[in-house]
């Protein structure tokens, strides 16, 4: 099975997040405020999440790791350059 590597921290945008349309970011909108939630973390610009966090994500999008983060990039959600930093590698 494929092991989730990451060099820099999954910090999504929660102002772009807010702004997209509920029927496509609405899971990943629910699951960042359940986050929010269970850290009392409210009113932050941006939240960091675990790498395994974006992992369960894919699976609810029925994308690969990559296919979603190249998604939130288009969505403004994640920054330009994740691709290069977060890796999906089979070792
Ligand atoms: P938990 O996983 O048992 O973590 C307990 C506490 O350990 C967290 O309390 C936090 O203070 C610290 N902690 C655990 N992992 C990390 C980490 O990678 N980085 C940092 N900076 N701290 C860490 P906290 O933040 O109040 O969270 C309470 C519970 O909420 C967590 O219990 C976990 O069940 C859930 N949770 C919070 N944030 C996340 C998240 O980003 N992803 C997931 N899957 N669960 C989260
Ligand atoms: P950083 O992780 O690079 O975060 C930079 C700034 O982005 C933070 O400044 C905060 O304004 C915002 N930010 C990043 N992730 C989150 C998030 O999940 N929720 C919220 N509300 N804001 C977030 P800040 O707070 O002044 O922290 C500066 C640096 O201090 C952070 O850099 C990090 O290295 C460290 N730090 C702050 N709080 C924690 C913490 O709870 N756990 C850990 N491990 N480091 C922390
Ligand atoms: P961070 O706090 O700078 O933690 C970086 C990495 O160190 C985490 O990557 C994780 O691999 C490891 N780590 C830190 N604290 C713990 C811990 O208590 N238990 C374990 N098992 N590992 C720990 P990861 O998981 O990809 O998380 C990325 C970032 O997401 C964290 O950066 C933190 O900003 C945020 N985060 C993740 N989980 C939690 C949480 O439960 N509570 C809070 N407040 N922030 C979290």
């Amino acid at each position: 099975s494929s092991a989730v590597t990451s060099t820099t921290k999954i910090v999504l945008n929660l102002e772009s997040l807010g702004s997209l349309p509920a029927d496509e970011a609405g899971p990943l909108a629910r699951y960042a405020s359940t986050i929010q939630a269970q850290r009392h973390d409210y009113n932050g610009k941006v939240l960091s999440i675990r790498a395994e966090d974006l992992k369960s994500l894919a699976i609810i999008y029925d994308m690969s790791p990559d296919e979603l983060t190249s998604r939130l990039i288009e969505w403004g959600v994640l920054s330009p350059g994740m691709e290069s930093v977060v890796g999906f590698g089979g070792d």
